[in-house]
């Protein structure tokens, strides 16, 4: 009886007395507790019904459990399928009508009004609070923490994620066990993950990045997590001294860097330092590395592919670049159907053992984005540059066309960030009567400063075509981002769509 992904990830925990969680209250869960956690978990899922290929939809918060519960799906060969906790009610209806689950996990304060939910597309709801406690805890205790894994293997469905789906139907994208194990493998060979890391956890479990990428490659690599429910500042500092990797989103950086104690001296003993799903401003690469000495690693991902490319381990890690392509991983940049050249921008294609099998049902939104050749169409933007680094230019949605000109949004907000009293901005298409669209900015002023739309333009006009030029711009306190720290394009492009109506 084989199970990859459990016999890689969760089997060696058995028996293993070191801790593998440090919890923000300083407690310690061994890896055979936990393994023994995974075992009841699953045999109480089996109880409730749920056997190979069947779903399990969790919308839970992040703690030990949470974990024990994607074990347990791995263990009995289910397919695990973690639901953002900002999604409303009406979200969580389509994704279970969508995946139609045997069971659905949410937390006690939301089981009243989601169980109705559930039911109508047939899944059985248990409950699994932030503690720990809840229906799924009671109907663990006293179950055997033994488990004789499903027989599994690498093409049998391991997981089902749910794209962000900020145009049009979110989709599920069907990973497979082979999808995870295989980048976990590249991951911890490339970063040199070892028993002996502490990996500092903040990101959140229902995403690629904090499930996949740091769950799995701690896990695989036999280190030890300090898995905290979130990015609190005060708990990052706390814990820091104690890790010797960290994960993270831009903004973890960004508000580390906002931190006076946030010392060379405090970080001084750390390995690694990562960052991906949104893009790192140069800026904060170059002013960490002031800080601190470390250059940050910056790679790029997506839920369809999990990890695709990673700045070098031992190299140059280039600011504003996201590295190369991971072994096994073929990357090309494509225009009008041919592979351009070097330094050319196209949209980046992407083949490996780590590209997803398709999305849950839809056929041919599958057809449309994974070729007959296995490239998947990412609808990134990007170029390779001469010595091999991949650049993000952006969303491929995300390019303005106006006049019959694509402008890339990147190539405008990179100056506008150089303009001393901004921030950051976000540059967007927005109807226009005679443009089709025009480019438009939106800014954040610099804490102190009085920013003039007006004038930020005015300071980047010598330097841009005129196309390229934003036709006006805002001021604004905060861009809005989603929890991954991506910046919501689509939520300004909505805010400013009557900006040039007559
Ligand atoms: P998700 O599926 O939520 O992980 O989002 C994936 C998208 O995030 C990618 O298609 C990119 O547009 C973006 N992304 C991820 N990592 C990076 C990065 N390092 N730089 C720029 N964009 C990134």
């Amino acid at each position: 009886m084989a199970n990859p992904l459990f016999d890689a990830l969760f089997a060696p925990l058995s028996g293993r007395s070191s801790r593998l969680l440090v919890l923000a209250s300083g407690a310690e869960i061994s890896g055979d507790a936990l393994f023994r956690m995974v075992a009841r978990t699953a045999n109480a899922l089996r109880g409730a019904g749920v056997g190979p290929g069947d779903r399990v939809a969790a919308q839970i918060a992040k703690s030990p459990e949470a974990l024990a519960a994607y074990g347990a799906c791995a263990a009995l060969g289910a397919v695990f399928l973690p639901l953002n906790t900002a999604y409303t009610a009406a979200e969580v209806d389509y994704f279970l009508g969508d995946a139609t689950p045997r069971v659905f996990l949410c937390d006690g304060a939301t089981c009243e009004a989601l169980a109705p939910v559930a039911a109508r597309h047939g899944a059985k709801t248990l409950t699994l609070n932030a503690d720990g406690s809840g229906s799924l805890a009671e109907a663990a205790e006293g179950q055997r923490d033994l488990i004789t894994p499903a027989d599994r293997g690498p093409d049998d469905l391991a997981a089902l994620l749910y794209t962000s789906g900020t145009t049009g139907r979110s989709k599920g994208a069907m990973l497979t066990q082979a999808n995870l194990l295989s980048n976990a493998e590249v991951l911890v060979d490339l970063w040199r993950f070892t028993d002996r890391d502490v990996l500092l956890h903040a990101l959140p479990i229902f995403h690629t990045h904090g499930l996949f990428v740091a769950s799995n490659v701690s896990l695989l690599s036999g280190g030890a997590m300090i898995f905290l429910p979130g990015f609190d500042l005060e708990q990052v500092l706390a814990a820091l001294p104690q890790a010797t990797a960290l994960m993270g989103v831009p903004t973890f950086y960004t508000r580390l860097l906002d931190d006076r104690r946030f010392t060379r001296d405090l970080v001084g003993h750390m390995r690694l330092f990562v960052s991906g799903s949104a893009p790192l401003l140069a800026e904060t690469h170059v002013a960490f590395e002031q800080r601190t000495g470390h250059r940050i690693l910056e790679r790029y991902g997506m839920t369809e592919t999990n990890m695709n490319t990673s700045n070098p381990y031992e190299g140059e890690r280039r600011a504003g670049t996201v590295g190369f392509p991971l072994p096994g991983v073929e990357l090309r940049v494509m225009s009008d159907g041919r592979e351009v050249a070097p330094g050319q921008v196209g949209v980046i294609e992407v083949r490996g053992p780590n590209v997803f099998k398709g999305y849950w049902q839809m056929p041919e939104k599958t057809a449309e984005e994974l070729r007959a050749d296995g490239f998947f169409i990412t609808g990134d933007l990007g170029m390779v540059d001469a010595e091999g680094y991949v650049h993000i230019v952006g969303r491929q949605k995300d390019l303005v066309i106006t006049g019959g000109y694509n402008v890339y949004p990147k190539e405008v907000e990179l100056l506008l960030d150089e303009v001393p009293d901004v921030l950051e901005s976000a540059v967007i298409g927005v109807p226009h009567p005679d443009f089709g669209e025009a480019v438009f900015a939106v800014l954040v002023a610099r804490k102190g400063s009085a920013l003039d739309g007006e004038a930020a333009l005015a300071a980047i006009r010598d330097r841009l075509a005129r196309y390229k030029q934003p036709k006006a711009a805002v001021v604004v306190d905060s861009l809005p981002r989603n929890t991954m720290g991506k910046v919501q394009k689509n939520i300004l492009r909505d805010t400013y769509k009557d900006w040039f109506k007559r």
